[in-house]
C-alpha cells in the first residue's frame, strides 16, 4: 500500500533532534513565547527575506491576526479566491469584513488578475492572495492592482513554505503574510502552530500586541487582543525543521518532476511557469472521471485524497454564499485528485502511481 500521508515516517528523520531539544524546553521551565519562538521567528524572517516574523497558534489565527492589524472599517470588502481551504474565507469572517469571491484561472488554479479588476467596489480594502498547492500567484499583476487602487495584498502562504516568485520567497509581497505550520505542510510542526510576516514594523508590534491579549506589558491591555501563542516546544521543532525546509522541497519538487514527465494520457497537469518556483505541497491532477479514478487507485494500492471535495460557496457554514455561481472553482472541485508525494515517498513509488496512472482505461 502507497499512503497518501504518514506523518510518524515524515518526521522520524528528526526525532533524534526533536527529543533532545524537547529535553531542553524541558528542563528549562518556560514553555510559551520564550527564547526558542524568538529565535525561530528571527530564522524564518531570515529564510524568507523578511523583516519581521511573529509566531502565532496556527494558520488561521495568523490570517485573522493579519486582517486585524489593518483596522479596517467594518463590513469591508476583502478579495479573496472562490477555491481556497476555508480558512482563508473564515478570517475575513472572524473579522467582521465581508469576502468577495474571486474565481481562480483554471490553468493554474489561483486567483485570476483580471476577475479581481472586476470586483473591486468603493469598499474593496484588501486583496487576500491564496498561493494554492504551494504554486504563487500572479504577483506582478497582483501588486500592480494593490498600486493603482490603492488595496492592502494579504498573503496566504499556508500551502507555499519557500515558493518563488521570480526569485522572491512568497511571505515577502503583502502587507501581512500568513503561514501555518500544522504537521502536514511543508514546514510542519507536531500540533498547531502559525506566524505572521511582515516588513512592516508597527504591523510587526501590533501582531505581538494581539496575539496576547493586546498587551504589551503584563496586565496593561491596549487593543482587544486573542490568546494565540506558539509555544515553546513547537518553536524548537521548528527550528530544526526549518534546517531541512530546502530538501524536503527540494524531494517534493522532484518527485512532481517524475509526475510532469511520466504521466500520459487523459490528465489535466499542474502548470510549470518559469515566473515560479512551486513546493508542491500537494501534486493533483484533474480527470474526467476522478472518482472512478481514486477508487481504481485504491483498488490497486495507492492512496489519494481530494483537495478540496466541497467548494467554500457550498458548505452549510457559508450559507451567504449559497446559490452564487463558481463554475471554475466546481470545475475544479469535481475533477481534481491528489497523489502521494511525501517526504518519505521514493521514486520508485511515484514510479509505482504514474504506471497505473498510464495504464487506467474507463
Ligand atoms: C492549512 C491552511 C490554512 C489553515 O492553517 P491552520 O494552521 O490549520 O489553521 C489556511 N489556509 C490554507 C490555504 C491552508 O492550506
Amino acid at each position: 500500500m502507497i499512503e497518501y500521508e504518514n506523518l510518524n515516517k515524515v518526521n522520524a528523520p528528526y526525532f533524534e533532534e526533536y527529543k533532545k531539544s524537547f529535553a531542553d524546553v524541558l528542563d528549562s521551565g518556560w514553555f510559551v513565547l520564550g527564547k526558542n519562538v524568538e529565535a525561530f521567528e528571527s530564522e524564518f524572517a531570515n529564510y524568507l527575506g523578511a523583516e519581521h516574523c511573529v509566531g502565532v497558534a496556527s494558520g488561521l489565527d495568523a490570517l485573522t491576526l493579519s486582517i486585524m492589524a489593518l483596522d479596517l472599517d467594518a463590513g469591508s470588502e476583502i478579495i479573496v479566491p472562490s477555491n481556497t481551504y476555508i480558512a482563508t474565507i473564515m478570517s475575513i469572517l472572524q473579522c467582521g469584513h465581508k469576502p468577495i469571491l474571486v474565481e481562480p484561472c483554471i490553468e493554474t488554479y489561483n486567483i485570476n488578475p483580471e476577475l479581481i479588476v472586476k470586483s473591486i467596489t468603493a469598499k474593496t480594502k484588501a486583496i487576500l492572495v491564496v498561493h494554492l498547492y504551494g504554486k504563487p500567484c500572479e504577483m506582478d499583476a497582483i501588486l500592480q492592482i494593490c498600486k493603482e487602487r490603492d488595496l492592502f495584498l494579504l498573503e496566504d502562504c499556508a500551502q507555499a513554505h519557500g515558493a518563488e516568485y521570480k526569485g522572491k520567497k512568497v511571505g515577502t509581497f503583502g502587507h501581512l503574510s500568513a503561514f501555518s505550520f500544522y504537521p502536514t505542510k511543508n514546514l510542519g510542526c507536531l500540533g498547531d502552530g502559525g506566524a505572521v510576516v511582515t516588513n512592516n514594523a508597527e504591523y510587526a508590534a501590533k501582531v505581538k500586541m494581539l496575539r496576547n491579549y493586546g498587551s504589551n506589558k503584563k496586565y496593561h491591555n491596549l487593543l482587544l487582543g486573542l490568546n494565540s501563542r506558539l509555544d515553546e516546544v513547537q518553536a524548537a521543532f521548528l527550528r530544526i525543521k526549518l534546517q531541512h525546509l530546502d530538501n524536503i522541497n527540494k524531494h517534493k519538487q522532484r518527485l512532481a518532476n517524475l509526475y510532469l514527465q511520466g504521466i500520459k494520457g487523459d490528465y489535466i497537469l499542474p502548470q510549470v511557469t518559469p515566473s515560479t518556483t512551486d513546493v508542491y505541497h500537494i501534486f493533483n491532477v484533474r480527470h474526467k472521471k476522478r472518482d472512478l479514478l481514486q477508487q481504481y487507485l485504491l483498488d490497486n494500492g495507492v492512496k489519494t485524497e481530494i483537495h478540496y471535495p466541497i467548494p467554500p460557496h457550498r458548505q452549510p457554514a457559508m450559507k451567504f454564499l449559497h446559490g452564487m455561481d463558481f463554475p471554475i472553482s466546481e470545475q475544479i472541485h469535481t475533477t481534481t485528485l491528489s497523489l502521494p508525494i511525501s517526504t518519505f515517498h521514493a521514486e520508485e513509488d511515484v514510479d509505482f502511481v504514474i504506471g497505473l496512472l498510464n495504464a487506467f482505461k474507463c
